[in-house]
């Protein structure tokens, strides 16, 4: 089969590689219709994460069809048409049974794309398939459903959920690009005073409008934290999201919050960001993190299938997988392209 195989800091190559065998009684052999590229592959192509192996097919996104399954499967068959989620779960151990499957103890979390091979790719294994895919329901696309992979679920549990977003809360997302975007589309949900969009691209900043952010901030040549405070009676926002993994962009999420307000990291971080002790520790803060659960697929698949969110409004590209190295450009290029979320579908 043809997979996107990375080969260490800057270098990727779209080459014949053996298909995946099933290795558990727990794995499904994966036959990859759609599959997407997300910033964090970006991450480990720039080296941000050096404990990924040489020789590992990236992408940890996709829709497929059932090929075969291992013996103790049992909630899938050869032929159904399943949602892959980035976080795989072994479903028993102490983190999977409180719905915690990003830090999974048994060899499951993020590990697709990662620790083993991933769905950029022919064909994906998929370890723990019971409890990492999802039949596809009647009445959405596989490019919408493919948004529930990773992105939505991402901005809505480790943005709004853990930010705790409330009716009336003035909102701030930090960073417009997929993931800052569901950020957006999920604070929506909880009817804020305001949702206010901070990045560098006037292209995503526009993006960032069409999805709801009622006013939108280029930190290029605006003052993200005069403009916030002239909204808020000088106290900050009470809810500020950070999507984009940067020192400058976490210390500014810091600054942005009111006193007793909340700082939701998204971002996936390559360097070392100051905490600023000195001066947040009299304001009552509260700062949260983590790498998504994916526990709210099956809550977003009714909010997808109810029309409630529209996930399409994520995809700017389309690319067969033959293409998929102009697709990496294309997504690379997000300030030139206007880039969101690249489709990638089988010839
Ligand atoms: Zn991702
Ligand atoms: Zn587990």
């Amino acid at each position: 089969m043809k997979a996107l195989i990375y080969h260490g800091p800057g270098m990727k190559t779209w080459e014949d590689v053996a298909d995946p065998e099933i290795h558990e009684d727990t794995d499904a052999i994966i036959r990859v219709d759609t599959t997407t590229i997300c910033g964090t592959d970006l991450h480990i192509l720039k080296g941000d994460t050096p404990e990924v192996a040489k020789g590992r097919i990236l992408g940890h996104e996709a829709i497929g069809t059932v090929e075969r399954v291992g013996a103790q499967v049992k909630n899938i068959a050869a032929g159904d048409r399943v949602l892959v989620s980035c976080v795989s779960a072994c479903g028993h151990c102490r983190y999977c049974r409180e719905a915690r499957f990003g830090q999974c103890l048994n060899g499951g979390g993020w590990i697709l794309g990662y620790m083993i091979d991933g769905t950029q790719a022919e064909y994906v294994r998929i370890p723990f398939a019971d409890n990492s895919t999802y039949l596809v329901p009647e009445g959405v696309t596989d490019e919408e459903l493919l948004m529930l992979s990773d992105i939505l679920p991402t901005g809505y549990e480790v943005g709004v959920l853990s930010g705790k977003v409330t009716p009336g809360d003035t909102v701030v997302i930090v960073g417009a690009g997929p993931v800052g975007l569901s950020a957006i589309t999920g604070s929506r949900m909880y009817s804020p005073s305001h949702v206010i969009a901070v990045d560098m691209s006037d292209r995503r900043l526009e993006a960032a409008k069409a999805f709801g952010a009622d006013i939108t901030i280029n930190n290029t040549r605006e003052d993200p934290l005069a403009i916030v405070k002239d909204l808020t009676d000088q106290l900050g926002a009470d809810v500020v999201i950070e999507a984009v993994g940067t020192p400058a962009t976490f210390e500014l999420c810091t600054q942005l919050a009111r006193p007793g307000g909340h700082i939701a990291n998204i971002g996936v971080h390559g360097a070392p960001a100051t905490l600023h002790l000195e001066s947040l520790w009299i304001r009552d803060l509260t700062i949260t993190m983590g790498l998504v659960d994916t526990f709210s697929i099956p809550t977003l698949l009714r909010l997808l299938t109810t029309k409630q969110i529209d996930a399409g409004a994520f995809i700017t590209h389309h690319f067969k997988m033959n293409d998929i190295m102009a697709a990496y450009d294309a997504f690379q290029n997000a300030a030139d392209t206007g880039a969101l979320k690249v489709v990638i579908t089988r010839q």
